[in-house]
């Protein structure tokens, strides 16, 4: 991954117990993960990360803008995020590649590690499920009217062939039943 190297934290030169880190992610840095959903966005995560021998407890508090497109209307929709996340990394003889809920494991012989990953991830479970202006009056109306007319018309599409589906498996029908005669 291309020039991510700004998110690799060399822990091993950090002191024991609470180091605190600052970052901010545009929509570049979702680019890099080919992350095209977000119109626009600005994301601050703080990241408090308490070292010790055997671990690293990271909590990530994460303060986000998003322009996305609303499922309804798919105009424009702006979102405010604001979310906390934990990731305890355990220091291991041999590391696996085990992932038990929010403990990852990490080689003792390791000295950094690129969190990366662990932002784009919690920037997205950040998301609301649905994302759709709060009130439908806020929607485009426009574009749910051309929807509207779009599903309709799709669905009388569908019925057509269904129709079609119908009369061939007549016609097969009565091709079995001629092959009988
Ligand atoms: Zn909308």
């Amino acid at each position: 991954m291309k020039t991510l190297k700004e998110y690799t934290i060399p822990f091993s030169s950090l002191k024991n117990g609470k180091n605190l880190f600052s970052f901010e992610l545009n929509r570049s840095f979702f680019e890099t993960f080919n992350w095209e959903e977000f119109i626009d966005c600005s994301f601050k995560v703080d990241l408090s990360l308490i070292k010790s021998e055997t671990m690293l407890d990271m909590n990530f508090t994460i303060l986000g803008e998003v322009i996305s497109l609303c499922d309804r209307c798919m105009d424009n929709l702006k979102l405010k995020l604001n979310n906390e996340f934990r990731q305890l990394i355990k220091f291991v003889e041999n590391e696996q590649d085990v992932f038990k809920d929010e403990l990852e494991f990490l080689s003792l012989n390791s000295y950094e590690i690129n969190i990366a990953p662990y932002l784009f991830e919690y920037c997205l479970l950040s998301m609301p499920k649905k994302k759709i202006h709060q009130k439908i009056q806020d929607c485009n109306q426009e574009n749910i009217q051309i929807l509207e007319q779009y599903l309709l018309t799709k669905e009388k599409v569908n019925e057509k062939t269904k129709e079609n589906d119908e009369i061939d498996s007549r016609w097969d029908k009565l091709k079995e039943l001629k092959n009988k005669k």
